[in-house]
Formats: C-alpha cells, sequence, structure tokens
C-alpha cells in the first residue's frame, strides 16, 4: 500500500511541478506563500489615489511579510503567523503562542473568515448568520483598536492593526473560504477548517482556492493586476474601500474633543456607534447573506 502510494505522490508532483514553479509563491496566504501582499499592495495604490496622497504606507513590488518593514504588511502577516502581539491581543498565553495552536484555535477561525470550531464536546458549529454576524463585529471591534493609536499618534500601531483587519476582509474573498454569488458578493456558505461537517464548506489543509493568479500565458510570472483572479481583485476593492472609509472616519472624528489618551476606544458607546454607522454600508455591501 506504501509504495502505491508513493508512487501516487510522485506522479501528483510530476503534474504539478510545471504549475509549482510560480503558483507556490502565490498562495491566498501571506509570507512565503503569499498573495495579501500583493492584494494589499493594489489596495493601498487604490485607496491613496481616492485619498489623494499617500496616507498608507506604499507597499513595495516582491514585498514580504516575513522580512517586511511595512506595519500594514506586518499586522497581515502575523494573522497568519503569529507573535506575541498578536496573541496579547487575543488572551493567548505566551507559552501557547505557536503557528499550530493558532492555526487550530476554536474561536479565532474567524479572523480569517472561516467558522469558527465548537469548542468543547457539545457545542454545535456555529450557524453561517452567526458567523457572519461575527466577522462584522470583529471587523468593527478591531478596527477601533486600530483607530485608538491613530488618536495615540502611535501610527505603526495603527497600521499594523488595520493591516490585522484588512486580511480578515481578504480571507473572505478566497472560495476556500467563503463561498460568494460572484456577481452579487452575497454569501452562499463560510467553511470550516479542521473538522468537516455536513452541508458546511470545508477548506483543505492545502486548497488550490487559496490561488489568487490566473493560469493563462503571459501571468506565468510578475505580479501585475491584470493578472489577478476575479475573486482576488474583489479582494482589492473591498481592502481599498475599509482603507477609504476608516480615512473618512479620522477624517469626520478628529476634530472633536474627546480625550482618547485615557478611554478604551471600544467602550465608548457613542464613538462606536458613529463607528457602525460609517461601516454599516460597507459591511451591508460585503458580508451580506445571499438572502
Ligand atoms: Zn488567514
Amino acid at each position: 500500500m506504501k509504495k502505491y502510494y508513493n508512487i501516487a505522490m510522485v506522479i501528483g508532483l510530476l503534474i504539478f511541478l510545471p504549475f509549482n514553479a510560480y503558483s507556490s509563491e502565490e498562495k491566498w496566504t501571506s509570507g512565503p506563500v503569499r498573495g495579501h501582499e500583493d492584494i494589499t499592495r493594489f489596495a493601498v495604490l487604490a485607496a491613496n489615489k481616492f485619498i489623494g496622497h499617500d496616507f498608507y504606507p506604499v507597499v513595495a513590488y516582491g514585498d514580504s511579510g516575513l522580512i517586511s518593514k511595512n506595519f500594514l504588511i506586518q499586522g497581515n502577516y502575523q494573522t497568519d503567523f503569529p507573535s506575541a502581539t498578536l496573541c496579547r491581543r487575543y488572551h493567548i498565553d505566551l507559552k501557547d503562542c505557536n503557528l499550530s495552536r493558532w492555526q487550530n484555535n476554536p474561536e479565532l477561525q474567524i479572523i480569517h473568515s472561516l467558522r469558527n470550531l465548537p469548542n468543547g464536546q457539545k457545542q454545535e458549529v456555529p450557524t453561517l448568520l452567526n458567523t457572519l454576524q461575527g466577522i462584522r463585529q470583529i471587523i468593527i471591534q478591531n478596527t477601533a483598536y486600530a483607530l485608538q493609536f491613530h488618536q495615540q499618534g502611535k501610527e505603526n500601531l495603527f497600521f499594523f492593526w488595520i493591516g490585522h483587519v484588512v486580511h480578515t476582509i481578504q480571507d473572505s474573498f478566497s472560495p476556500a473560504h467563503v463561498k460568494r454569488n460572484p456577481n452579487t458578493l452575497g454569501i452562499i456558505d463560510m467553511c470550516i477548517y479542521g473538522k468537516k461537517v455536513d452541508q458546511v464548506c470545508y477548506h483543505h489543509l492545502l486548497d488550490t482556492g487559496d490561488y489568487i493568479w490566473v493560469l493563462k500565458w503571459g501571468c506565468l510570472n510578475g505580479r501585475s493586476f491584470a493578472c489577478l483572479k476575479d475573486e482576488a481583485v474583489d479582494a482589492v476593492k473591498a481592502s481599498a474601500e475599509y482603507l477609504e472609509t476608516v480615512y473618512r472616519f479620522i477624517q469626520n472624528n478628529l476634530q472633536d474633543d474627546f480625550d482618547y489618551q485615557d478611554n478604551d476606544w471600544e467602550k465608548n458607546e457613542t464613538k462606536k456607534r458613529n463607528l457602525n454607522i460609517l461601516f454599516e454600508d460597507y459591511l451591508n455591501r460585503y458580508f451580506k447573506n445571499i438572502l
């Protein structure tokens, strides 16, 4: 049996070798095998163009989360490959702050736009509606968390946490994570990782739905916008609009006299309400149920 398995593997490798030369570099994940960096690069270009100046740090061509000095990219990358900063935010003990614990954490699937896992024997898998609500909530909460750093003049941390939110948004356009109606972008299903469940789409360990580039002549190297898959283009648009919305929020709320230094943004109901109003339209566009 083992021998056949090995032969099958060799054949598999041979078949995928021609694609692998480029595709292993271009997955819908961040870092050495990446996708998020390029989607963010295009989104920052579009958002800065809309804003009229380079408000967001421009992402260099070929930048990678592993080595990037760009805080947007760092926050994005560390969503997949956790650091102490990420673990602290989600109350994870530093001794448990490793890749395996992070990626299999039942309650943190949602930051990748996946359904959280049932925690403990008796719990049910969260419904699609619950998961959607959870995503909308975590986008708002983490945006508020990021904005607090902007108000404190800690720009690096502000960009870092905005990059983290952008990761959640981008993952929601990967067909390996979320099934959308390609025309309306309405969400049909949100997938689950690490546990197969009836009637719920399953995210494989290595999922080809995570590739962001089209396989066609002229797109075999380089990272041009024209070579992005349709869903990756949608991810660029949604990321850019998110960045623009954050900027608009800052413009609208910068001049008020609220003392941000001593207050936790998330506990300030007025601020939270303002944030919800501005983002409602955005969330309704990109995080709506198919119904
Ligand atoms: Zn992710």
